[in-house]
């Protein structure tokens, strides 16, 4: 099974943790914009550009 619940940022490919939709602060401060890639910080995250 691989359903996990990724970040609900689409440019993150983070797994939050808790409870939350987002894994960290600054996804959730994404709603509602785009970001090429996502910057939330986490060192297997960073720099992550959508993938075709
Ligand atoms: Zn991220
Ligand atoms: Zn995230």
């Amino acid at each position: 099974m691989s359903d996990a619940k990724k970040c609900a940022n689409p440019t993150c490919s983070c797994i939050p943790t808790d409870k939350s939709k987002f894994c960290s602060p600054h996804c959730e401060a994404t709603k509602g914009t785009v970001e090429i890639a996502c910057q939330c910080g986490h060192p297997s995250c960073q720099g992550e550009a959508l993938r075709a």
